[in-house]
């Protein structure tokens, strides 16, 4: 749905140069939900806006639901962006309108007429859950609200691509949770395609089906989460389960990729006479699976068998103490 071909882009200032895009490529599936994950001035933004082309790269193709938006200019390219929602940290509210009327904005803009606007707008409030809002002002919501405004507003052109700039930053834990079951269940329902910006760890952990972890302007790595999760030396696995600083010869990380039905530790000492010791480590649901890492220490003379046992289970086992 989304296809990002080696993206390229420097800003040039008075004196300085500052390359916030260094070879990017980004595909994105219908109806996935991808999160970029990274620090402040990694080239976040810069992505997502050149995703729309509000920033347009030096180099690169970006492509769109079968249309190269980088190959377009003027009215052609402002009719291809309503097809692409986009979603706000600050909401982006204008504070003088009320809720109907921020709803409504972008309909207005492009001609729709009174009657239409009015019903699609309460057709979209009722969607976010806030259709007893209407005639409220921005002032008088709550930081969720106004984000369910933001959405509201996103998605009143009937995108297929909503984009999601830090969407829940502004947000306490509680409101984070609720915007991002939100954000999934209109994935589902309406079938869009997320492509999400956060540097949250937990909001790639709750919602997201693929991920990519950035870093001074490019990718250090990218896929579905549950394989990057399965990968040796995963820095998005080392991130969503830090563990504590291991030593001890006989120390191991364990990955676990996906759910198992069968006790493995338990298994494991019962099988090989092994004592098996967590220090420390978690299992978690993410992308629908219980997943986790943790870092064991197993001891007994039948340890390799152990560990050998493990790996043919489907565990991914790294020694640390070598
Ligand atoms: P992020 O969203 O990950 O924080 P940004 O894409 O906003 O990162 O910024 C990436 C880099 O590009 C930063 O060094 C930032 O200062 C710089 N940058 C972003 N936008 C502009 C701009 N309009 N003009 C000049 N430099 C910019
Ligand atoms: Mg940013």
């Amino acid at each position: 749905m989304i296809d990002a071909v080696g993206l390229h882009k420097v800003y040039r200032l008075k004196k300085s140069r500052v390359a916030a895009l260094r070879g990017v490529d980004l595909r994105v599936e219908p109806g996935e939900i991808f999160g970029v994950v990274g620090q402040s001035g990694a080239g976040k933004s810069t992505l997502l806006r050149s995703v729309n082309l509000l920033e347009r790269p030096d180099t690169g193709t970006v492509t769109v639901d079968g249309e190269e938006l980088t190959a377009l200019r003027g009215a052609r390219l402002r009719a291809a962006r309503r097809g692409i929602g986009m979603v706000h940290q600050h909401f982006a509210l204008l504070s003088s309108r009320t809720v109907a009327g921020n709803v409504g904005f972008p309909l207005e803009v492009s001609g729709v007429g009174r009657a239409e606007r009015r019903a699609r707008v309460g057709e979209l409030l009722e969607l976010v859950g806030l259709a007893d809002k209407a005639r409220a002002y921005p002032s008088q919501l709550s930081g969720g609200q106004k984000q369910r405004v933001g959405i509201a507003r996103a998605l009143a052109s009937r995108p297929k691509v909503l984009l999601s700039d830090e969407a829940t930053s502004a947000l306490d834990p509680a409101t984070t949770d609720s915007i991002l079951s939100l954000l999934r269940r209109l994935r589902d329902e309406l079938g869009l395609t997320i492509l999400l910006i956060t540097h949250e760890m937990d909001v790639i952990k709750k919602i997201c089906d693929s991920a990519a972890i950035m870093e001074d302007g490019a990718f250090l790595e990218s896929g579905r989460v549950l394989d990057l999760i399965g990968t040796p030396g995963s820095l998005l696995a080392r991130s969503l389960f830090p563990l504590p600083e291991l030593g001890g010869s006989d120390t191991v990380v364990v990955t676990y990729p996906r759910s198992f039905d069968m006790p493995v530790m338990s298994e494991l000492t019962r099988r090989f006479d092994v004592d098996v010791n967590i220090l420390g480590g978690g299992v978690e649901q993410v992308a629908g699976q219980s997943v986790g890492r943790l870092g064991v220490a197993i001891r007994g003379d039948r340890r390799a068998e152990a560990l050998s046992y493990l790996s043919t289970s489907g565990l991914l086992v790294e020694e640390v103490g070598k």
